[in-house]
């Protein structure tokens, strides 16, 4: 048996064919399962009862499993979400003035151990697949309510997306359906760690915003601090950047950890407006979120001001973001989840 949520439209539609019934009932089934969030196919009334008996003789419809929640003073609330292979993976829903942003994982654990990152810490197991995505908007929607929406995702939890690409973009394109999950596409957000060939194939498939997690100006830092650039320097991050479409309501966010003493002087400030030139792009700085065991630690306000300053002083969008959740660790890089090996 299959769940139905691991089907694209275009999948359901060609399961529908080949057992003999009109193509434009797929539509139906897609509202019933990703638009409407249905937990059975006796449900889905304006289908022949032929049809939903052959339904679920092959297909079944999961149910997010929430092992804990976990509320912060700040309002942030994480989800610890078991699935089926008893693996557990994390969400986060964070409210703000006008938002409610949910906070997705992409993978079960993370296999690029960037060293200032606790997800990274905790091992890699796999991808997730497109119903585990899914699922987790599910879930979050439970916890709503009644006048609450999920405004914004955020491909930022747990794992890397775009090593995921597959799942990825299938996960994308119903979050983006007008009648799947329904959000507009400059409210979906991506985060990487700079997976350049992944990057160019999501700015042709893709209409979402980017953000990549840069976190040093120099290669010798960033490959220190984040493996992967040694596969992908920053030139070749940065030159994918620049040809990132980008389209009114689409600009690249750059995500970058200040750490004392290891990528917050001010000559890493000035490198910064040197090697952002050209991208349309804002720059979100977090002062780094301790975690049981990390060897850096965050700068002191003076020191984070002054970066900010020399970002504003060139004319670019710095903001200061100091992550929500800390209390809970569901701030950023303090995600874990469980996993069974
Ligand atoms: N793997 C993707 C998506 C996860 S996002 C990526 O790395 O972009 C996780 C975000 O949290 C990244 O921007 C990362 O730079 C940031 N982060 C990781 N560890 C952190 C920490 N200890 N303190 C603050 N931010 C952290
Ligand atoms: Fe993985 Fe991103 Fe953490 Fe690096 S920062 S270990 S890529 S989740």
């Amino acid at each position: 048996m299959q769940n139905i949520k691991d089907l694209t439209l275009t999948e359901i539609e060609q399961h529908l064919t080949s057992s003999g019934e009109k193509p434009y009932k797929a539509l139906q089934v897609f509202v019933w399962v990703f638009h409407r969030g249905v937990g059975s196919f006796d449900e889905m009334t304006d289908l022949s009862k032929e049809l939903r008996e052959r339904l679920k003789e092959n297909f079944y419809i999961s149910r997010p499993k929430i092992l804990a929640s976990e509320k912060s003073k700040d309002g942030t609330t994480k989800l610890l979400l078991e699935l089926e292979d008893k693996n557990c993976i994390e969400c986060v829903l964070i409210p703000e003035e006008e938002r409610l942003t949910l906070c997705i994982s992409s993978q079960a654990g993370c296999p690029l151990d960037c060293g200032f990152c606790m997800t990274g810490k905790g091992g890699f197991v796999r991808d997730l697949k497109l119903s585990e995505m899914v699922d987790q908007v599910f879930a979050a929607k439970t916890l709503l309510s009644a006048n609450q929406n999920i405004t914004n995702l955020v491909l930022m939890g747990i794992g890397e997306p775009l090593l995921n690409y597959d799942g990825v973009v299938k996960f994308l394109n119903i979050a983006v359906h007008q009648k799947g999950l329904g959000f507009a596409p400059r409210r979906v957000t991506v985060s990487t760690s700079g997976i350049v060939p992944m990057i160019e194939r999501l700015g042709k498939e893709t209409k979402v915003n980017l953000a990549i997690s840069l976190n040093a100006t120099t290669d010798e830092m960033r490959s220190r601090l984040m493996p992967i650039n040694k596969k992908y320097p920053l030139k070749a991050l940065l030159d994918v950047c620049r040809k990132y479409p980008a389209a009114r309501n689409r600009h690249i966010t750059f995500e970058y950890i200040l750490m004392q003493g290891i990528n917050d002087s001010m000559e890493d400030a000035k490198r910064l407006t040197k090697l952002l030139e050209g991208i349309r792009c804002k720059i979100n700085l977090i002062p780094f979120n301790p975690f049981p065991g990390s060897e850096f630690t965050r700068p002191s306000e003076k020191t984070i001001l002054s970066f900010q300053k020399i970002l504003l002083d060139n004319k670019y969008a710095a903001i200061i973001r100091a992550s929500k959740g800390q209390d809970i660790s569901a701030a950023c890089g303090q995600l874990k989840g469980k996993l069974k090996k």
